[in-house]
């Protein structure tokens, strides 16, 4: 059932507008040269690899030419010579507002860093969950994600952010129970409030091309039963999905076996949950029979190797779940369990660690992973326009220094981007048409604004809240 298209806010048009003026601003609607990397291709490869490629898309942001370069670039075309150029990245996990808390909680376990973490977040204001917002888009942007899951503190002013800064996000609106505030210092409501406000956001947006709205029952142990079913009802009547963290620590597993006699996969099934489309984080200590489910189901998978590994959670049984037919992708979790939001780290990651714990050096390809990281993460996230470079898609293109000595030689550019590849060898961003991001510097978010805003507001948080 689809969401039946409501008139977007005076907030959404203008954002609307802003990004239609930007595309139009841009004199250039191509990227001429370098090696394309189209990751059309089915079956998890990175497709198609152009040694002198071409991107070329319309006044509207779609792509209208992939393929070999049709002549030298011409004034106002971005020459990627020297360059990779691949699809925007997809971050199909993170918690955008925690980047105020980098570094805040380093060496402990999931359940005493949720400690830590909540008694600052309960003292963060409206402010504060915005600064830390836009401190993640500029993060994510210049790295080369144009498109992120976000499970935290949502409203209408914080969506209108994103859209004004040009990334498209799923926002999940954090619910803890009915009647937990999880975010008190940003006036944020009670779990009550943020199913009601879930629903009215995902009406407000309905049809949106960069804002979606799932609904975001943080987990099993701090989300009683009857909300997880209340959440499935809500979410078939309203045809939108639910993201959701299963299984990422033992002790999560353990408490959720006692209390319900399953694992946190197999309790939310009983609940109706995968009765929608689900999206889950982690799944670290999915059994067997949980792989089964979540193969059955359809439900996604977002992989955060890094986060997995600071916390200490465990390693995720990915190979199982990915020969399973599960559908994968990659997130970076938030900045204050990574601490970083380059997804680079996840994409080099996510195979080392499979190759390390399976002794065997093919278990897990770089292809993959860099297919997770766009087509497997714009297929968690439903938009299904994005993720790769082909004519009909979204222009939402990367374009990756590859001249440095850590690109030298270039065999493979898919090796490069797998394997050697940093987030700040992003040189360019293009989402929908619009250069968000140009000679690595932002140009829709203001970088020394939002760094000081952060600097500032962290520091005393961090000392009101010890
Ligand atoms: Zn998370």
């Amino acid at each position: 059932m689809d969401v039946s298209a409501t008139e977007g806010s005076e907030r959404r048009t203008q954002a609307s507008s802003r990004a239609a003026v930007g595309a139009t601003e841009d004199s250039g609607r191509r990227i001429v040269g370098g090696h394309v990397v189209t990751m059309d291709g089915a079956g998890g490869g990175a497709g198609t690899v152009l040694a002198d490629g071409e991107v070329a898309w319309d006044a509207v942001g779609t792509l209208t030419y992939v393929g070999p370069a049709r002549g030298p670039a011409g004034a106002g075309d971005v020459d990627a010579t020297g360059c990779v150029v691949l699809p925007g990245l997809v971050n199909a996990h993170t918690h955008s507002g925690m980047s105020m808390l980098r570094g805040y909680s380093d060496d402990c376990d999931l359940q005493t860093w949720l400690g830590h973490v909540r008694d600052f977040e309960v003292g963060m204001s409206a402010r504060d969950v915005a600064s830390g917002l836009r401190l993640a888009l500029l993060e994510m942007v210049t790295t080369g994600t144009t498109a992120f899951a976000d499970m935290y503190h949502w409203d209408a002013d914080l969506l209108a952010i994103v859209a004004d800064a040009g990334l498209r996000v799923v926002a999940a609106p954090a619910v803890f129970d009915y009647d937990d505030v999880g975010y008190p210092g940003a006036a944020g409501p009670d779990g009550t409030g943020v199913l009601a406000a879930t629903e009215d956001l995902a009406r407000e947006f309905a049809g949106d091309d960069h804002v979606r709205l799932a609904f975001g029952p943080h987990a099993p142990y701090t989300c009683s039963p009857e909300l997880y079913a209340d959440v499935a009802r809500r979410a078939a009547r309203l045809g939108i999905g639910v993201h959701t963290h299963l299984s990422e620590t033992r002790h999560e597993v353990d408490v959720c076996r006692e209390r319900f006699g399953v694992t946190p996969i197999a309790h939310v099934e009983r609940l109706g949950l995968f009765e929608v489309p689900v999206h889950v984080a982690h799944a670290v200590h999915a059994t067997p029979e949980d792989v089964a489910i979540l193969a059955a189901r359809g439900a996604s998978v977002s992989h955060n190797p890094v986060s997995n590994l600071k916390l200490g959670a465990g390693v995720a049984p990915l190979v199982a779940l990915r020969d399973a037919g599960v559908p994968l992708a990659l997130g970076t979790d938030s900045a204050a369990s990574n601490n970083t939001l380059d997804l680079f780290e996840e994409i080099k990651t996510a195979p080392l660690l499979q190759r390390g714990v399976a002794a065997s050096p093919d278990v897990v390809l770089g292809s993959e992973a860099l297919a997770w990281a766009t087509t497997g993460g714009a297929r968690a996230l439903g938009f299904d326009r994005a993720g790769a470079l082909e004519v009909g898609k979204w222009a939402d293109v990367v374009v990756v220094r590859a001249d440095g000595p850590a690109a030298t030689p270039l065999y493979d550019p898919v090796s490069f981007l797998a394997f050697a590849a940093r987030g700040s060898d992003v040189r360019d961003v293009v989402v929908g048409g619009r250069t968000l991001v140009r000679d690595g510097r932002a140009l829709t978010l203001d970088e020394d604004a939002i760094l000081d805003a952060v600097a500032r507001a962290g520091y005393r948080r961090a000392h009101d809240a010890s």
